[in-house]
């Protein structure tokens, strides 16, 4: 079984670094343990660490886990960090505390109603598909600025940052850099990228958030695993 105590004083010392070596703040950086696929015996331990900042990628699977876990921690801060179906607009906002797969203006209009009416506001993030691939959620880098415009004024969001995952075979650095580029050229704050393999080079290179799933948890039974969102 994965040590995962040892594993998040690793990866957190390991950010810490990261962040020195280019003059960052170390707090300025959140770790988001993304638990998804593991059960409540597998999530306990990191509690028990100390760890509240936790990132699921399936409201279905985060709302049967999460409300128990709450109950007993009350200051856990729930990520969802994969994609968003319209018609599940209502449970995520009703459980998450930040959104990080915004990239549809009909995804925009559902959260926008949720919000309104719950009168909850989770954080969120546009994602973009810095790689432009074919299959990939998220706003291509050149309709980004439209988007977030219309999020703000049509929608009434407030948008707090920009997400991305890189593509699997390519170097993530570039895609990180044109990520904060983005941000900065908006004045967004907040930037969320990095996962278990990367996260190093994601502090370097701005990230306010890290997804790190595996690295803390172990690795995924392939047949959860395997499947995207
Ligand atoms: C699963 C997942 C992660 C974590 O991946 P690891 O490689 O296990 O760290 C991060 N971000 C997203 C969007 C994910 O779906």
């Amino acid at each position: 079984m994965q040590d995962s105590r040892a594993a998040l004083a690793d990866i957190t010392r390991r950010m810490t670094a990261a962040a020195r070596e280019v003059g960052r703040q170390p707090d300025a950086v959140t770790l988001i343990a993304v638990s998804k696929t593991f059960g409540p015996e597998a999530i306990r331990p990191v509690l028990e660490a100390g760890q509240r900042v936790f990132g699921e990628n399936r409201v279905q699977e985060a709302a049967g886990k999460w409300p128990e876990l709450k109950g007993v921690y009350a200051d856990i801060e729930l990520h969802l960090i994969g994609p968003l179906q319209t018609n599940k607009a209502r449970e995520a906002v009703a459980l998450f505390d930040a959104i990080h797969s915004l990239d549809r203006d009909k995804l925009a209009a559902a959260l926008a109603k949720e919000m309104e009416k719950q009168d909850r506001r989770p954080e969120l993030f546009v994602q973009v598909n810095t790689g432009e691939e074919e299959q990939k959620a998220g706003v291509v880098p050149q309709e980004v600025e439209a988007f977030v415009v219309r999020c703000r004024k049509e929608h009434g969001l407030s948008i707090a940052g920009l997400m991305c995952i890189p593509p699997l075979e390519e170097p993530p650095g570039p895609h990180f850099a044109l990520l904060a580029k983005l941000a900065d050229k908006l004045g967004l704050a907040k930037l969320s990228m990095g996962m278990s393999a990367d996260f190093e080079t994601a502090v370097k290179l701005g990230a306010t958030h890290v997804r790190v799933g595996s690295a803390i948890f172990g690795a995924r039974a392939p047949f959860k695993g395997a499947r995207q969102g």
